[in-house]
């Protein structure tokens, strides 16, 4: 028997492998196995079964050891990840490692047990005397089973354990094999306490504290033996004392990692749905029922109550005996979010995002693979849950940027989620208050089916949104201000009615353009309509998409103004300005750095959530989906650096982030007002913004989209070529741009670059970029494999080119 083995490395085809007959009983599809490449030894996956070889020329090694009793992936993700590597250009291996939790792929164990062989050596010490520290390794494994190869490395070095190892297995003294690492997928254990069958014990008549221990097992049994401790005020040796006469019990029992366990959920109830709300649920719902395949785009503005929707449909999943799956934002997993979440489906829920420890995720997709949780909300990688008979997919903030992986396995959680339900036949719901520009022309073009909220849940109005004219501002002052007398006035007016703020700073983007103080202008490139990034290190303005450079203006092109700077400002400073300024307010700020730190972005969120903070500074991860009733007044500082950005989708991004902030405002019983403050008042993105209109945004973007064609009127892939010399980067850049081109006509696509990455050097490695631009994915994708094929013929190795199918993100 021989096996296609996927292994986690950067070519793209999988390898064979005989299986020793030993191992066939267990080698099976999905199984993981270590097999040797090269010199490595690597962890691999099955994907295939074959009986015989079509030709014998080849040389095959064995694999050397199958790490699962049961395949660890099943039929359905093995599927998805075929199509992932193939759509997204990566290896098969990476897409299954990134299909299983992080815990359940650490690096194999090996295990070492001494032979027959070795124990005559260490008896006889002959054969030519082996030296001093094998025998004392031998030694130390005699007296064990088996051991791990840390026994030894404990013993001697590291280096010198593997040098060890090496010449004792060689000679025969010693069996070594690998073993799935199990570190993390060791269950947590607990004390229980329960009723001995006998409560009577000794006979001997109970203390009142005695009393409370079994009145409280008697309500329930048995109990965690801290929780136990925690209901009755006891200590512990008061149950130690009742085990040792012998009227309770105290054992060890499996114990989930349960990351909601903190979570008090009494006060949560069923709501009943609008009839704007029934009506959309009633057209997923009949779709549920027929069992087969579509995608709904839930275009719902802020506050239109689409949660519900989601929480709703997957009840009725359920209830048909199906599972679901809910993809969110990170930042969406709030505790009031989950709280929510728990009290509705109990412990028929699984939850998995990053911040789980590796011992919670693991449980956790634990439950879902045996079948104990039947609902998974997560961030990304829970589009790979193992849930089996998925009925219903929801992907929550579908514009979000955070659905793609922006390492390899390259892809977008979204996309991967429409394709599992179409694979295995479930409804997908992809939910926004602004619909990436993509999903929404496929909703025009019929291909999903568009459901609509148009109004705020309760006959809320949406916020007011104005603008600032800082243009003007700057004018008035004479120098450059971070907040404006109008924002700083309004500000003070909320907080003396006790109504609190947020204050937005986009820092994407941050530092890397010039603009023009007078008039507002950031330079743009002649051949692509984006911003010209600065380069400090030769003073330059460069194009990323097309390689265009100049340098930098002493003046402005357009009004001749003196005043060019470039951009930046950070929320920490922001955050103390905001304190100089309002001494009588709690100030807090949520960013990257804040939100680092376990727990502390919940404590904020909650702390802000309960009027404990006044005014919450912070970057987009405040602006998205979070509902806060009390927030009236939302303060947008600095748009014009996303707006500016070296990519083809700063106007959405500005128009989404702008439009989910001033959804914060005005939740609740009182109107909301949100101030932007901008050099680019009459810019589109901000127009449509203020007038909250969604539709007239994709109108006038998709007219960019086509003039420029950029998707969904093209299919982008990027090529970016990384390598430590820049000339090598850029001399195998350019041999991979020559392949592209010399098939451009045949295959319809354009070729741009080589040019240097917006990040033009990373971690030590130059940066050189391609992009092709195709009228259609398949001719594209050919092209690509025709000029890879290449590539790699000529002796150049893919670890340099790292392809990006569909990015999101050109920077
Ligand atoms: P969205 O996600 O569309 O921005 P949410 O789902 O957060 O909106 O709903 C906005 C607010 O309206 C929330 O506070 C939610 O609890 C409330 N809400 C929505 N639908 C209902 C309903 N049918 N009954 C009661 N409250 C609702
Ligand atoms: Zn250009």
């Amino acid at each position: 028997m021989f096996a296609e083995v996927a292994v986690p490395v950067y070519v793209r085809q999988t390898f064979t492998y005989q299986i020793p007959s030993h191992l066939e009983p267990l080698a099976r599809v999905g199984c993981r196995v270590t097999v040797s490449l090269g010199k490595k030894t690597l962890t691999g996956f099955i994907v295939d079964l074959v009986e015989a070889l079509h030709s014998d020329e080849i040389e095959v090694r064995d694999i050397e050891e199958v790490l699962d009793d049961e395949p660890i992936i099943g039929p359905v993700i093995l599927e998805l990840t075929r199509w992932m590597s193939d759509y997204y250009y990566a290896p098969w291996g990476e897409c299954l490692r990134a299909a299983l939790p992080a815990g359940a792929t650490t690096i194999s164990e090996r295990l070492i047990a001494i032979t027959d062989a070795g124990r005559a050596e260490l008896a006889h010490g002959t054969s030519g005397g082996a030296p001093e520290t094998k025998l004392a390794a031998l030694e130390l494994l005699a007296g064990v089973e088996t051991a791990s190869a840390r026994l030894l490395e404990r013993e001697f070095s590291k280096q010198k354990a593997a040098a060890i190892i090496r010449s004792l297995e060689r000679e025969g003294f010693i069996r070594t094999w690998q073993k799935a690492g199990e570190a993390g997928l060791k269950p947590r254990l607990e004390n229980a306490v329960r009723r001995a069958g006998d409560t009577d014990g000794d006979g001997k008549p109970l203390n009142e504290r005695q009393q409370r221990v079994m009145a409280e097992l008697e309500k329930r049994e048995p109990l965690g033996l801290s929780r136990l401790l925690e209901l009755t005020g006891v200590s512990s040796s008061v149950v130690r004392t009742l085990e040792r006469r012998g009227i309770v019990q105290v054992f060890s029992r499996e114990v989930r990692r349960d990351p909601l366990a903190h979570l008090d959920t009494t006060n949560e109830t069923g709501v009943s749905l609008t009839s704007d709300q029934a009506a959309a649920l009633d057209q997923i719902l009949e779709r549920l029922s027929t069992g087969t395949y579509s995608t709904f785009l839930l275009h719902g503005v802020t506050g239109s109550g689409k949660t519900e929707i989601y929480i709703k449909s997957i009840r009725a999943a359920l209830n048909l005996g199906k599972s679901a799956l809910m993809l969110v934002p990170e930042i969406s997993l709030t505790p009031i979010f989950s709280r929510r979440l728990r009290a509705e489906f109990s412990d028929t829920l699984a939850m998995i995002h990053s911040s789980l420890s590796e011992g919670e995720r693991i449980d956790e997709w634990k439950r879902v693979k045996s079948g104990h949780a039947r609902v998974v909300i997560g961030t990304r990688s829970a589009v790979f849950a193992p849930l089996e008979n998925i009925g219903l997919i929801i992907v929550d903030e579908e514009h979000d940027t955070s659905y793609k992986q922006e390492e390899s396995p390259r892809y977008n959680g979204r996309d991967t989620a429409i394709m599992r339900g179409h694979q295995v036949g479930a409804v997908v719901v992809l939910g926004s208050a602004t619909p990436s520009v993509e999903s929404y022309s496929n909703a025009q073009a019929g291909k999903y089916s568009l459901l609509k909220l148009e109004k705020r849940y309760g006959e809320r109005a949406l916020a007011t949104v104005e603008t600032v004219d800082m243009r003007e501002v700057f004018k008035r002052h004479g120098k450059q201000q971070v907040l404006s007398d109008e924002l700083k006035a309004a500000i003070a007016e909320n907080h003396a009615r006790g109504e609190q703020t947020l204050i937005l700073l986009n820092r994407r983007g941050f530092s890397a353009f010039l603009l023009c103080r007078s008039c507002g202008l950031a330079v743009p490139c002649p051949n692509c309509d984006v911003t010209l990034t600065y380069h400090r290190y030769d003073s330059s303005l460069q194009c990323h998409y097309c390689g265009y450079i100049r340098p930098v203006p002493r003046t402005c092109d357009a009004c001749d103004g003196q005043y060019i700077q470039y951009i930046g400002l950070g929320t920490e400073q922001l955050e103390a300005r905001l304190t100089e300024l309002y001494p009588a307010m709690r100030i807090a700020r949520l960013d990257r750095d804040t939100a680092r730190r376990r727990g502390s972005l919940e404590q904020i969120i909650m702390e802000f959530a309960s009027g404990g903070i006044d005014l919450l500074v912070g970057t987009q991860m405040i602006a998205k989906g979070h509902d806060f009733p009390n927030v009236t007044l939302v303060g947008v500082v600095s748009i014009d650096a996303g707006l500016a950005l070296p990519d083809f989708r700063a106007s959405e991004r500005t128009f989404q982030l702008l439009a989910q902030v001033a959804g914060r405002a005005g939740r609740g019983a009182r109107p909301g007002r949100v101030l932007i403050q901008t050099y680019h008042p009459e810019h589109y993105s901000v127009q449509c913004a203020r007038s909250q209109s969604y539709e007239e945004f994709y109108r006038r973007e998709m007219e960019f989209r086509r003039a420029m064609s950029y998707p969904p009127f093209s299919v982008l892939i990027n090529i970016l070529v990384h390598h430590k010399q820049h000339e090598t980067a850029r001399e195998l850049a350019e041999e991979v741009a020559r392949h592209l081109r010399e098939q451009a006509r045949e295959h319809h696509l354009r070729v741009l670059g080589p040019a240097p990455a917006p990040l033009a050097r990373l971690k030590g490695e130059h940066r050189v970029q391609i992009l092709i631009k195709a009228r259609s994915r398949s001719p594209a994708r050919e092209a690509l494999d025709i000029a890879m094929d290449r590539v790699i013929a000529d002796g150049h190795s893919p670890r340099s080119i790292a392809i990006e199918v569909d990015p999101v993100n050109l920077m």
